[in-house]
């Protein structure tokens, strides 16, 4: 049985100050949730959301990483900086950083690598775009970034998958419940056929793309779908509403 698991990506928004209000209003409402919660603030909030969350099911996660421990990478923030100060989750190649910042398959798989070295979940993003979808060419998109971005990894079940369709992220266009299912079920395949079936069966994979409180509970109920990448949604109060869906 495979614990679902939703996190929040607040992107490149919230001040501390915000961040504090969120935490405020958000902890009580999903501390106690039955699912595994995961909030994703910028990295100036990270260190006061690991305080707030303690006691707490509410685990703390990076946006991204490093994959050096240390060093001359100007503006970078390394794997063991975020451990230190408690952080358990990062999320990697988001197609946000794969468009704007050049994150490379490879580089997604070192850090991937580092995370699950570190003892931190990696929360891996793939998925495609309009124009590869449109054409037919979704699914070896999705495929190919498993398997570069995920290889080598000695235990697999240990990360998180998100996929996310690059049409449905911050455009109120949700995929399908079915075409998401579809899409995450090319992923556990992908999985299958690298590591085998037992993994395959384990390992978790979200969907995100505009998901919100109005479609969360149907996305849940397909087979292939553990659980949910939130962005804008995941800024507000009612983001309990997703969580405890
Ligand atoms: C995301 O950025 O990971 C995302 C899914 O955003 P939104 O929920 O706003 O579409």
């Amino acid at each position: 049985m495979r614990k679902a698991i939703i996190a929040g990506n607040w992107k490149m928004n919230m001040d501390i100050n915000e961040s504090v209000d969120l935490m405020n209003t958000l902890v009580p409402l999903v501390g106690n949730a039955s699912v595994e919660v995961v909030f994703c603030p910028p990295y100036l909030s990270l260190q006061k959301a690991v305080e707030m969350a303690k006691d707490t099911v509410i685990g703390i996660g990076a946006q991204n990483m490093h994959y050096e421990k240390s060093g001359a990478f100007t503006g970078e923030v390394s794997g063991e900086m975020l451990q230190a100060i408690g952080v358990s989750y990062v999320v990697l190649g988001h197609s946000e950083r794969r468009e704007y910042f050049n994150e490379s398959d490879e580089a997604v798989n070192k850090k991937a690598l580092k995370a699950l070295e570190l003892g931190m979940t990696p929360i891996v993003c793939c998925g495609e775009t309009l124009a590869e979808r449109e054409s037919g060419a979704a699914k070896d998109k999705v495929v190919g970034q498993i398997k570069a971005g995920l290889k080598d990894i000695a235990d697999i079940e240990k990360v998180v998958v998100a996929y996310e369709p690059i049409w449905a992220i911050g455009t109120g266009k949700t995929a399908s419940k079915e075409e998401a299912d579809q899409a995450c079920g090319w992923v556990r395949e992908t999985i299958a056929s690298m590591y085998g079936q037992a993994a395959a069966d384990k390992i978790r994979i979200q969907y995100g793309g505009s998901v919100k409180p109005e479609n969360i509970k149907e996305l849940m109920a397909m087979p292939n779908i553990d659980g949910a990448l939130v962005g804008g949604a995941s800024l507000k109060a009612s983001f309990a509403q997703v969580v405890n869906f």
